[in-house]
């Protein structure tokens, strides 16, 4: 009898229990909304996932309240150049949370999942700390209609490839990538990537393009990536601008100068970059691209042949030359599965270790000695300061990592995985003062999100996805460097994804309320 009066209390106080007003209070922070503004002091109210109010709320009933005196409130990070295509692997993607990122696009640089719903289902299905995104890769599709064949597609095989970017756009997709510098797509001409790319514009989707060339021949590839917007009239990405040439350094100015001219004809472009000196790529990048095609057992027949070998190396010698490059000792190995104790080595330091020395000559046998292994995956430093901060103060250069979800501990990866977005708050706005604070956040928040077409992202706006980041604009700052790359950042106490903290007290809470985001079709 007891007892069930009891229960009967219970259940009376629960039904009297009004829900309370928000679930996620943010009290007494500086907002940076993400448009540009300047910060100003006001509070977040969060309900069912979404920004409910902003402004003066006081005290009002909330399952959690944070108490944000001292830290800057901005939109979660979008970063829209990575590979975290296999991101149900480790869905946790604690490298990319943990710098504040709360929305990725995967598929760049061509290289995608073959088939997108497949892969947005399993994204559905395995959520992650993060929202989730991916373009249809070029070199994805052309693997598959072609193999790695050096030469243009036929009538039938172009029409096969169209169809493949037409259904991963249906299915999901939110634009065309290509990766010109990698194979199989360094084969194809720019009218097979005009053709593609009008497919995916007329679906909605963006043109992102990792391209051809991002030294020597820099300005000859925007004019491609130019030409590709422009005739399928599709909005374009240019992917990590950089210049990664000692020999052309200082060209950022002439490329920034064509993204405005560009700009001021009409045609939507935009880029992204990473704060770093130091690029991360194949090794097989610095080999001729003839050198690469068919495969493994054909690239090893050409660089054990006693007849191409030299050539091939004489090849590379031209390539370095001209970058400005006397060796490969700018070449460090991130990974390399055959003989993992030369991870962190320059090749310069492996060739040592091999041969006994470390000549150019010898530099370039041990790299021929690792793409016989299998190759590798490298880290290169051969950019300048001088560029990345001309690059960064242009407003239409977006903040991307371009790294994969990784795994704590593992190889020597380049360090912008984890410390990318804090780079740039930390060194590059309050240490150099490149860009102001509003404005980093900006290229990290609405920018990309409008380009992309993710219209409830990148805001602090009532109505929008509440994917939020708390960082302490004093010491935020990256810890991670290219000796030693686990480390998460300095000064990023919380972080919340469609209203659900992932990161609070600065770690991980082990929820994963990451959404599947596709592009919002365009305003007609
Ligand atoms: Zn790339």
């Amino acid at each position: 009898m007891r007892s069930c009066f009891l229960v009967l209390a219970f259940a009376v106080l629960t039904l009297a229990q009004p829900r309370s007003q928000y679930d996620l209070l943010i009290s007494g922070g500086m907002v940076l909304d993400g448009s540009g503004a300047p910060a100003r002091r006001a509070d977040v109210g969060v309900k069912d996932g979404r920004i409910t109010m902003v402004g003066k709320i006081g005290r009002v009933e909330a399952r959690e309240v944070i108490e944000a005196a001292g830290l800057t409130i901005a939109p979660g990070f979008i970063d829209v150049h990575t590979h975290a295509d296999d991101i149900w692997e480790r869905p946790l993607a604690e490298n990319f949370v943990r710098m504040g990122v709360t929305s990725i696009v995967a598929g760049n640089c061509g290289g995608s999942a073959d088939d997108v719903a497949a892969a947005l289902a399993r994204a559905g299905e395995v959520p992650a700390s993060v929202n989730f995104s991916t373009l249809i890769g070029h070199n994805t599709i052309r693997r598959a209609v072609m193999g790695s064949e050096n030469r243009d597609p036929t009538i039938a095989e172009l029409t096969k490839m169209k169809a493949l970017v037409w259904k991963a756009m249906a299915d999901g997709a939110v634009g065309f990538s290509t990766g010109l510098q990698y194979v199989p797509g360094t084969y194809s001409r720019t009218s097979e990537i005009i053709e593609l790319a009008r497919v995916a514009a007329n679906a909605g989707g963006l043109y992102a393009s990792h391209m051809r060339n991002e030294g020597t021949l820099l300005e000859e590839s925007i004019q491609e990536a130019l030409r590709v917007g422009t005739e399928a009239g599709a909005r374009v990405q240019i992917s990590h601008l950089k210049v990664d040439s000692p020999s052309r350094w200082g060209a950022s100015q002439k490329a920034l100068a064509m993204i405005d001219a560009a700009r001021a004809r009409g045609l939507q472009v935009e880029a992204d970059q990473y704060a770093y000196t130091a690029a991360s790529s194949t090794l097989g990048i610095r080999f001729p691209s003839w050198v690469l095609e068919g495969g493994q057992p054909k690239i090893q027949e050409r660089l054990s042949s006693a007849e191409t070998w030299p050539r091939i190396k004489k090849e590379m010698q031209g390539l370095l030359a001209e970058r400005g490059l006397k060796d490969l000792s700018f070449a460090r190995i991130a990974s390399y599965r055959a003989d993992p104790t030369l991870n962190g080595l320059s090749i310069q330091q492996a060739a040592e270790r091999l041969k006994g020395s470390g000549s150019p000559d010898a530099q370039l046998e041990t790299a021929r000695d690792m793409m016989l292994a299998g190759g590798a995956s490298m880290v290169y430093h051969f950019m300048s300061e001088i560029d990345i901060e001309r690059i960064m103060r242009h407003p239409y250069v977006g903040v991307a990592s371009d790294s994969s979800v990784l795994a704590a501990g593992a190889g020597v990866p380049h360090p912008r995985g984890y410390g990318n977005n804090p780079r740039v708050l930390g060194e590059y706005v309050r240490v150099r003062k490149v860009l102001s604070l509003a404005e980093a956040v900006r290229k990290m928040t609405s920018l990309p999100a409008q380009h992309f077409r993710f219209p409830d992202r990148g805001l602090i706006r009532p109505g929008q996805a509440a994917d939020l980041v708390l960082f302490d604009p004093a010491t935020v700052g990256d810890t991670a460097t290219f000796e030693k790359p686990h480390a998460y950042p300095n000064g990023i106490p919380y972080v919340i994804v469609n209203g659900v903290v992932v990161v609070r007290n600065g770690q991980h809470t082990g929820a994963k309320p990451g959404v599947v985001l596709t592009s919002a079709p365009a305003a007609r």
